[in-house]
Parts: C-alpha cells; structure tokens; sequence
C-alpha cells in the first residue's frame, strides 16, 4: 500500500517536471487544401494544439478554396463583373501577397488563373486537352490588373465577368505560417508542418543537430527525394511537374499553366525547391520561378533576401544559390549539380 503510494508520488513529480514528455502525443495527419496535411509536435506537443492547428488549416481551406461553394473565393467568383463581395481578412493579407508577387514576376504567377484551371481540370475528373479556342477565351480572363482589393472596407472585386481566383499556389503557404504562428504561441520548442510538401521546420532537434529534410525528387512522386538539406527554422517549397499531372496522347501534362499560352508550362524545369523563411512567400515563389523559368527567375531572385532556391532541369542538372548548397549532400546520383550563383 505504501509502496502502491510512493511510486503515485513519483508518477506525480515526473509528471510535473515534464508535463509534454509525460503523454508523447504522435505526428498527425488530415486531407486538408487538396492534400495530406501532417504535423509532428515535439516535447510540448498536445492533442489540444493539435486541435488548434487543425482546425486553422480547415478554417482557412473555408476561407480560401476556389471550390467550395461558399468560401470568400467561391463568393468572389459568382460575382465577377458585378460587385464587391466582403471577405476575412486572412483572404486579404494573401491575395494581397498573390497580387505581390504577380506584379514581381509580370503575370507569369497569376491568382486570377482561375478560369484557366477549371479548364484544364488536371487533378479532377474533368481533366483533360482543351480545345485553342477554348484556351483562347479564358486567356483575357487571367489579369491580376483586374482585381481591385480594398483593404479599409475588406472587399475584393473582379473587373471583368468570368474572371475567378485561384489560390492554390500560395495558400499552403500561408497556412504553414499559421500553423507555426499556433506552435511557438503554445510554447512549443520544435515541429515539423508538412501540408503536401510545403515543409516548415521549427527549432532544433533535441539534440541541436539539424533537421535533414529531403528535397523531391521530381522524376517521382512526392515524398521520394534527390538529396537532402540540413536546416533549421526554415521553410522548403517545391513546385514541379511531379505533383497534379496527366497523359494524354503520351504527352504530360502538369498544373502550372503559362498566363502567356495557356498550355502547361515549360521552361525546361522540372522542379523548383525555394528555401526560404516565410512559408506564403516561399510557396509563391517556388510557382513564380517555375512559371519565369531560370533566367528570368534568377535575376527576380537577386532582390530577394533571405532566398535560397534549387532549379532542377529536364536534363537532371541541378543549379542554385551557393547558399542553397551550403548544407545540402545529393544523395542519387542520375542528378548533377552544375553549381551555385
Ligand atoms: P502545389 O499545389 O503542388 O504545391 P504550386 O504551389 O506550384 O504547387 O501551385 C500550383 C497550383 O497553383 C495549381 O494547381 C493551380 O491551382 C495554381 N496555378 C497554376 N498555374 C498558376 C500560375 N501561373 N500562377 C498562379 N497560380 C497558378
Ligand atoms: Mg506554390
């Protein structure tokens, strides 16, 4: 009986010193944004800010995704060429980044690519090879000029009717960023968010070392990986041809479209890994320099601080930032690395 009470006492202590080591709550995954959203919460890590952040990313897929019928964008879509729909002010603060970086990049990344997508419906059951008229149609549709968002009334307004946004090139991003925002609120030392490949790691490991994180293999599907990097409190997006594809006639076809011609776009690239701090510029970024290509997108990159970024080319060369190679080791060698700039 004594003993029974002496070993509860103990329990007790421990469980006091060390409240997040006490119950080690698993890595937890959900299909949220299109994808399989996955967090892994260390040390602190428990089921409540599991909630929390789960319950964000839900929040901001209800805000955000162009295919829920009444989300801000869905509301916004319905009433292009016709007036301005009130929306949160999460959906602000990214449009707003989205309309950034496509006066950066001169349009090649557009959130207002909408109609062109549902077009092509690659990753739907409606995916398919539209016809050119139809391509040439939708084209004058996708004009970031055409979105006029006003902040003070919280409002965002479609110029033309037809016109539709699409933020799925940048709102994992932000989400990322809201999920570590919930992290570090809850005292939380280290994490892992992976939301379909936008990775954010934050702290260190426990032991001080780096975080290895695989950078993707284009050549396969996600999760396989071509070298790795050693990071920390950084953020890792890919874009690339991998991702939502389709084949028809042999030919494939992926999900970033050229504002230019409407077809998949092909710069060469078969993927783009941006390294960075900010997981909404990072995600945007990794779109913007596939959409621009290397030449283009290396000469946006050099009025970018704090960037790091990977092209990797049809050919499997492998060129980057000298910074990017820094603390990165290829670990399959069909891929070679043609230096840094
Ligand atoms: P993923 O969604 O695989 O992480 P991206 O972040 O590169 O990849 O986003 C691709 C998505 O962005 C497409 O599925 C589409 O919704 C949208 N998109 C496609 N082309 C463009 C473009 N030129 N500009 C902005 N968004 C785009
Ligand atoms: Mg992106």
């Amino acid at each position: 009986m004594r003993s029974t009470q002496r070993i509860g006492c103990l329990l007790c202590f421990i469980l006091i010193l060390f409240p997040g080591c006490s119950k080690p709550v698993p890595s937890q995954s959900e299909f949220i944004l299109g994808t399989v959203c996955s967090v892994s919460l260390y040390d602190r890590g428990r089921q409540s800010v599991y909630r929390e952040i789960f319950d964000r990313l839900r929040e901001i897929e209800s805000m955000m995704s162009a295919n829920i019928e009444n989300s801000d964008l869905g509301r916004i879509n319905r009433a292009s060429g016709i007036e301005a729909v009130a929306v949160h002010s999460d959906t602000i603060t990214v449009l707003k980044r989205a309309v950034h970086f496509a006066e950066l990049s001169d349009g090649a990344f557009d959130p207002s690519i909408g109609p062109l997508v549902k077009l092509w419906g690659i990753g739907s059951d409606a995916e398919r090879v539209p016809a050119e008229h139809e391509i040439a149609r939708v084209l004058p549709l996708v004009n970031w000029k055409d979105i006029v968002i006003d902040e003070t009334a919280s409002t965002v307004f479609l110029k033309q009717p037809g016109m539709g946004l699409d933020l799925g090139a940048i709102a994992k991003g932000y989400a990322a960023d809201e999920a570590v925002r919930i992290v570090r609120a809850a005292g939380i030392k280290r994490a892992l968010i992976d939301l379909g490949g936008n990775i954010l790691v934050y702290g260190a490991k426990r032991d001080h070392s780096p975080w290895r994180v695989g950078i993707q293999n284009p050549l396969e599907g996600r999760g396989a990986y071509f070298g790795i990097a050693e990071v920390e409190n950084k953020t890792l997006v890919t874009s690339g041809v991998y991702e939502r594809f389709f084949e028809s006639d042999g030919k494939r076809y992926h999900h970033i479209l050229s504002t230019r011609d409407g077809y998949p776009v092909d710069q060469g690239l078969l993927s783009v890994t941006i390294i960075g701090q900010s997981s909404i510029d990072a995600d945007a970024l990794s779109t913007t320099l596939f959409a621009l290509g290397y030449e283009k997108g290396s000469i946006l990159l050099e009025s970018l601080d704090n960037t790091e970024v990977i092209f990797v080319f049809a050919d499997l060369s492998v060129r980057g930032t000298s910074g990017a190679f820094e603390h990165f080791t290829l670990t399959d060698d069909d891929f070679k690395i043609m230096g840094g700039f």
